[in-house]
């Protein structure tokens, strides 16, 4: 699984990239209590101790306890705290699916969460990324009525509108706000950010960003808080790291705004999540458009980074041990069907 290697300069060497795999429980601690060897399982992004204050409210991703990261980028890893990091998951299921569901998925159930979408809601969502196309889908299950999805990417664009999305192609608009505005006269019930700073597009940000005045930036929640109506709520899950300059806060108060905002509490969505997928209501294996093999995990980071993934998505990068279990399964298909 591939994210972006920079994260603009959190994420630096030498820690070793890895938030989201599923594998195969090769051997457990003497605390584990509900795992054991050969369970397969879906190894979440978040690791929380359970006990802190926060954990106690299903906070688990702002733990004060526990280390964020896991150095999944390998054959094996260590899973500290597994009972509350790994989630039981059925061997019959496709593993691109239950790969969707560590991080991608859960981020996307969350960001619907913050933003408190419902039944009949008209959402906007600022970004087709795996994230955003899942955040889109996920609205459209809790019954919202239409949902705009901003994006420049014209390949991207198009798996929105396949899934029945509205596409905005911002790059034909500079003023993202006021062209929703009239389209959609009432404004958006609920706005989703799942783009973060990667999306600086007007001169003012590109140039403060270039010289170093500010290392966020306020494009995207500037158009949203200007889309969104009076009363409406707000919710950010794209990556935001420090700050930004002429942030529209008059607006934000004065419509009554709802913001909300951080990094997914994945636990707290389990079982529900994984059931929608074994029943077959969420199909989360879309998002992978490309497959290769972990040890070419190098080129598929500088491909990803330069956009040249087939299908702009994600990668799926499977093990060697991986590949053994994908022609086990599919040789045991074959038997089946020959039976
Ligand atoms: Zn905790």
């Amino acid at each position: 699984m591939l994210s972006h290697p920079t994260m603009n300069g959190i994420c630096c060497p030498p820690n070793i990239l890895g938030q989201e795999a599923i594998g195969i429980v090769e051997e457990v601690g003497p605390k584990v209590r509900t795992l054991k060897a050969g369970d397969r399982v879906i190894i979440l992004p978040v690791i929380a101790c359970g006990s802190c204050d926060y954990c106690q409210r299903e906070e688990y991703s702002l733990c004060g306890n526990t280390n964020p990261s896991k150095e999944m980028k390998a054959e094996y890893c260590r899973v500290p705290n597994a009972d509350l990091t790994c989630i039981r998951a059925p061997r019959g299921v496709d593993a691109r699916k239950l790969l969707g569901l560590s991080n991608v998925i859960t981020t996307a159930w969350h960001a619907l969460e913050l933003a408190e979408v419902q039944e009949g809601d008209v959402v906007g969502v600022w970004g087709c990324g795996p994230i955003g196309l899942a955040v889109q889908q996920l609205a459209m299950l809790r019954g919202a009525k239409k949902v705009y999805a901003m994006d420049r990417d014209s390949q991207r664009l198009r798996s929105a509108e396949d899934f029945g999305m509205t596409p905005v192609d911002v790059s034909l608009h500079q003023e993202v706000g006021e062209y929703l505005l009239s389209i959609q006269e009432e404004g958006l019930d609920r706005a989703i950010e799942a783009s973060g700073f990667r999306s600086v597009q007007k001169p003012p940000h590109a140039a403060m960003r270039a010289i170093g005045l500010e290392r966020d930036s306020g494009d995207t929640l500037e158009d949203i808080i200007k889309a969104t109506r009076k009363g409406g709520n707000v919710a950010l899950v794209g990556d935001f790291f420090f700050t930004t300059h002429d942030f529209p806060i008059g607006p934000m108060m004065q419509k009554a705004l709802r913001v909300r905002g951080g990094q997914v509490c994945p636990q707290k969505y389990y079982p529900f999540l994984l059931d929608l997928v074994v029943q077959g209501k969420l199909d989360p294996s879309s998002m992978f458009t490309y497959e290769d093999v972990f040890e070419n995990i190098a080129e598929e980071y500088h491909k990803f980074t330069r956009h040249e993934v087939p299908g702009r998505l994600k990668v799926c990068l499977v093990t060697s041990f991986g590949r053994r279990e994908q022609n086990q399964e599919s040789g045991d298909m074959n038997a089946a069907q020959e039976s």
